[in-house]
């Protein structure tokens, strides 16, 4: 089943998830990024390189993040695909602290 990147992601995009994909799923906004159901293979490699647990199988996304599998269709379809690691956003290492990680 698809992977999706759920609301821990806004404001961190660290994108250690891109580093280890193998194909090109990701699609970035100016705060997160959002995977294309359709291009995601559902390896699972990104899952644990995400430093704030932002990434879930969409069977396996907690309750309180259900509505971010239809986000993540519908964003992924609107914004340019991100190829390879960016530099992460300078508010990354304080979202990480406030989240717990
Ligand atoms: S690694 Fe996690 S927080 Fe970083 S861009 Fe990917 S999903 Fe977002
Ligand atoms: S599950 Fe695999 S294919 Fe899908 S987004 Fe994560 S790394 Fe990419």
């Amino acid at each position: 089943m698809p992977h999706v990147v759920t609301e821990n992601c806004i404001r961190c995009r660290f994108t250690e998830c891109v580093a280890v994909c193998p194909v090109e799923c990701f699609h970035a906004s100016d705060e997160q990024l959002f995977i294309d159901p359709e291009a995601c293979i559902d390896c699972g490699a990104c899952i644990p390189t995400c430093p704030v647990q932002a990434i879930y199988e969409d069977i396996a996304v907690p309750e309180e993040y259900a509505q971010w599998v239809a986000i993540n269709a519908e964003r992924s379809s609107q914004l340019p695909l991100l190829i390879g690691p960016q530099t992460p956003l300078p508010t990354a290492e304080a979202r990480r602290a406030e989240l717990g990680f």
